[in-house]
């Protein structure tokens, strides 16, 4: 398995709390619920809570939800570059490690791409526990927030 920056050259640049979120998302250990349909048994679906898709797997919330999809897009105008249609979250950090970025442009890309991960979970327990929803504008912008703090 690949590993992911965080596990290595720039674990040290990110916050310990952060680095406990990334690698539930690297393990596959967040409480997605198709994760929770394999612990336990009374999961009433295991559809996205945020859109129509059936079932609600890391990859699905982080990459190709609608919402994800609108920040990865977005971050590809902000920081004009290509982003390719990530499958995994390995293709993600492959990506990143591979990109013709100077070093210092690099870190503060990863930076923004965790605030990114860290802005569609919020979101999406928000909608589930709180029943509050937000628009696709402010999943991203939220995320920009936080890759500033
Ligand atoms: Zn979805």
């Amino acid at each position: 398995m690949l590993q992911p920056p965080s596990t290595n050259r720039w674990q040290q640049k990110i916050p310990k709390k952060d680095n406990i979120f990334l690698r539930r998302v690297i393990r596959g250990r967040l409480p997605v619920r198709k994760v929770l349909l394999n612990l336990v048994a009374n999961i009433p679906d295991t559809k996205c809570p945020l859109c129509t898709e059936p079932e609600e797997t890391i990859p699905h919330i982080f990459l190709k939800c609608t919402i994800a999809q609108f920040s990865w897009l977005r971050l590809g105008l902000w920081w004009k570059m290509a982003i390719p249609d990530f499958n995994t979250m390995e293709d993600v950090w492959e990506w990143l490690d591979n990109c013709k970025i100077q070093g210092k442009f690099k870190k503060h890309l990863w930076v923004v791409i965790i605030a990114i991960l860290k802005s569609i979970w919020e979101t999406r327990n928000n909608k589930v526990f709180n029943e509050k929803e937000k628009t696709k504008e402010m999943v991203f912008e939220g995320a920009q927030a936080k890759a500033f703090n």
